[in-house]
Order: structure tokens, then C-alpha cells, then sequence
């Protein structure tokens, strides 16, 4: 009697769904809205240096990435889903996926900002950002040539010290604006948080995938109907 490959008596491994998230507000955030969904991390990412979670969705797990890492992770397929700001979903250009649910968290606004009170000079602008893709777009869309210097943190310090012009970043309180001796100018756009999710797994894995954002969708319609 000819025996059965092993392969054949296992129990196929459960099709499992990636969502890719980042530390800080977005994390902080969207923790209430999965847990409403029935998904919860049974460790505090916070306080860990994994960086793959096991969640209490045998079928779901969570990625923690930088922020600007969630977009090409979920592009490429690696994650399945992310949750991403409106800023850097738009710097990135996302393609390839589906952006699904405005969150209506980590509100915030993209905007530019100079020094209290300073003119700007009558020559060609310097913009200091990490975001070079959208404040091109962004001069652009008003017929403006600037050189842009990208930068990958404390974008505040750039005019102090003559760096630049302005700065484009994000801005909540104005805060750090103001602890700067800066001031906010112009609003690009406003920004929340947003459900994107990979086109091919959203065909492929469809059934598991869909009371996922059911769930999801009504815990934002309830939280900002609690506002
Ligand atoms: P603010 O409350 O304006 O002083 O914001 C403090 C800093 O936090 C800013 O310089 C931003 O870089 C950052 N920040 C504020 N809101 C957000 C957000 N929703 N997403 C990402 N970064 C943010």
C-alpha cells in the first residue's frame, strides 16, 4: 500500500491578512477603530522592537513600519493593507492600491511656513521639505519655479538659519511652529489618515478582507458621530 505525501494530510496554513501601520499618532489612533473590528495586538509595539504583531484575528497580523514605508509596502503586496496619511500617500503617488476609508484620524494640515513676520525675497524660492514631490506640485500648481531642498527632519530649523524660505510641513497645534519664531502661510491640504489596500489582494482575498472594512467603516461613522 502506497502511503499519502505528508503534504497532502496537512491542513492548508489559513490565508492571512498584512496590515501595515506606523508607531507614534497613526498607531495610537487606529488601535481603537481595529478592536472594534475585532482585531487587537496582544503585544504594545510601542514597547517592543518586533516588528511582525500577532494580533487576536488568527487571520490578521500587523506590520510596523515608518510612516513613508507604508505605502510601498502595500503597493508591492507585502502588506495587504495600511493605514497612511493623506500627505504621504500623496508624496508617494500610491499605485497600485485602493484608498478605502478616510479614517478621519491624525487630522492635520500640510502647509507652508516662514519666519514671523519676514517677506518673502523678490528672487527664485528655497522650500525646505521632506516632502520634495508635493511641494513641486504644489509651486508648481501656482506657476511658480522654487528650488527645493529636501530634508528628513527638524524642517523648522531650515529658515533660522537661512537654509531656505519656507518650509512645507505638517502642522496640528502650530506649536512648533511658534517655539521656532515661525508662522504658518498657506494651507496645501488637509490631512487624515487612509485605508489603502493592495488591488490584487483586494480581489484575491476578498472574503476576508470584507467584513474587515465593514467593521472598520462603522467604527468611523460611530467615532465621529461620538464627536
Ligand atoms: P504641532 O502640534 O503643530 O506642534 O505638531 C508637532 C509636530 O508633529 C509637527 O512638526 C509635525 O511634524 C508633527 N505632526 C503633527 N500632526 C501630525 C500628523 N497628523 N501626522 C504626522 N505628523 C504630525
Amino acid at each position: 500500500m502506497s502511503e499519502l505525501p505528508a503534504q497532502s494530510l496537512e491542513t492548508p496554513a489559513p490565508e492571512m491578512l498584512t496590515l501595515a501601520l506606523s508607531k507614534g499618532r497613526i498607531l495610537k489612533d487606529t488601535l481603537p477603530l481595529l478592536k472594534a473590528a475585532g482585531v487587537e495586538l496582544l503585544e504594545d509595539p510601542e514597547k517592543s522592537r518586533k516588528l511582525i504583531f500577532p494580533t487576536t484575528h488568527p487571520q490578521v497580523q500587523i506590520l510596523i513600519l515608518r510612516a513613508s514605508d507604508v505605502p510601498p509596502y502595500v503597493e508591492h503586496g507585502a502588506a495587504d493593507l495600511g493605514v497612511a496619511g493623506k500627505d504621504v500617500l500623496m508624496e508617494h503617488g500610491a499605485h497600485n492600491v485602493y484608498e478605502l476609508i478616510d479614517l478621519q484620524i491624525a487630522r492635520c494640515r500640510l502647509m507652508t511656513a516662514g519666519k514671523v513676520g519676514v517677506p518673502l525675497p523678490d528672487r527664485r524660492l528655497r522650500i525646505a521639505s521632506k516632502y520634495v514631490n508635493l511641494t513641486r506640485n504644489y509651486f508648481a500648481s501656482l506657476g511658480q519655479q522654487v528650488d527645493v531642498i529636501k530634508l528628513y527632519g527638524s524642517m523648522e530649523l531650515a529658515p533660522l538659519v537661512g537654509l531656505s524660505d519656507l518650509i512645507v510641513d505638517v502642522v496640528d497645534t502650530g506649536n512648533t511652529l511658534r517655539a521656532n519664531g515661525l508662522e504658518p502661510r498657506d494651507e496645501i491640504v488637509q490631512v487624515s489618515s487612509r485605508l489603502i489596500v493592495n488591488q490584487t489582494s483586494f480581489k484575491r482575498k476578498h472574503a476576508l478582507l470584507q467584513p474587515l472594512l465593514q467593521q472598520l467603516e462603522q467604527a468611523v461613522a460611530h467615532a465621529s458621530s461620538a464627536l
